[in-house]
């Protein structure tokens, strides 16, 4: 798939819930979300026919992420369905990793090629405040047994935030020194419930990088969303992402399907667009799933 902006489409980002078993301040309330319906949520059926006629208009890399989408009965079986698909040749998760160091092992047999494991802190106190229910301990453990098991590249994912997580900076850095890992510090976005904590916490990327003239700005590629740096000598990679910045618009490959089958084409529009009445119409849906990178909107930079 092209859009109109000459931009090759080969990327689907897949939310497969959006239940989760953390609550990170920024993103669920307290008390979670209210679970949508059996009958709103995309069935694991559903989304495999999505993906199938995705990798036919040339889909070729799949991301399954929520919610956690470790909590998804099933996730093994819809990773090793995915990966008998020929035309797919990348798939990966993003996950928070408090399921994952048992799950890992089953994971790659099925056909998961790599991971993003989210991390906002370094200290256990600091992590059970910012997640409210979590443990530290489980996000270390599986982090090291996907290195152990070459789930290549593993990728920690750390929103950065004023006040809570700037003063670990350095010790996020000082951790690809010696791990082959790529942390990628995130901008905080103004969404969900990351708008009650935006102004007081944003953080700006430039000032970050004041901070440490060391860091050396090595070669992006064209498909990264990150803008990558090294420490002299390190095994690992640093990644600076503004998910709502430019950079992301010129190169960016990527459409998204939501857990109850809305098609969001851009980050940059507020276009949605329901797949689901389509799912028994597979001609419809190819034709609406083709559509899509039309309405991608090309921000001018
Ligand atoms: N539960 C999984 C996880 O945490 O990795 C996958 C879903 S989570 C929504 C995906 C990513 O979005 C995580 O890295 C999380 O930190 C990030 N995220 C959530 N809310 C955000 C916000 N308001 N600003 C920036 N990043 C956010
Ligand atoms: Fe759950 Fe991920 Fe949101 Fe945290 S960021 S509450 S782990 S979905």
């Amino acid at each position: 798939m092209r859009d109109s902006h000459g931009r090759n489409i080969n990327y689907l980002r897949i939310s497969v819930t959006d239940r989760c078993n953390l609550r990170c301040r920024y993103c669920m309330p307290e008390h979670g979300i209210i679970s949508k319906s059996h009958e709103d949520i995309l069935r694991f059926e559903e989304i495999l026919k999505i993906v199938k006629i995705a990798e036919t208009l040339g889909i070729n890399k799949v991301r399954y992420t929520g919610g956690e989408p470790l909590v998804m009965k099933d996730i093994d079986k819809l990773i090793y369905e995915t990966s008998k698909l020929p035309g797919i040749d990348d798939i990966a998760i993003t996950t928070n990793g408090i399921l994952l160091s048992d799950m890992a092992s089953d994971l790659k047999k099925a056909g998961l090629k790599r991971v993003n494991i989210s991390l906002d802190t370094l200290n256990a106190e600091k992590f059970k405040s910012i997640t409210r229910i979590g443990n530290l301990e489980n996000v270390l453990k599986s982090i090291e047994k996907c290195l152990t098991l070459g789930l290549k590249p593993v990728k920690i994912n750390t929103v950065l935030m004023r006040g809570f997580n700037d003063t670990e900076f350095e010790d996020f850095l000082n951790l690809t020194r010696e791990l082959p890992i790529e942390v990628r510090f995130i901008e905080l976005m103004p969404i969900g419930e990351g708008i009650k904590i935006y102004e007081k916490s944003k953080l700006s990327f430039a000032e970050m990088l004041n901070q440490k003239p060391e860091l050396i700005e090595i070669e992006t590629p064209k498909s990264s969303t990150a803008q990558l740096y090294k420490l002299e000598g390190a095994k690992g990679k640093i990644g600076f992402i503004s998910p709502l910045s430019c950079k992301f618009c010129a190169d960016c490959n990527k459409i998204r399907l939501t857990s109850t089958g809305t098609i969001k084409p851009c980050l940059h529009s507020k276009e949605e667009i329901n797949i689901k009445q389509y799912l028994n119409n597979e001609e419809m849906l190819t034709n609406v799933l083709k559509r899509s990178e039309e309405r991608r909107v090309g921000k001018e930079c």
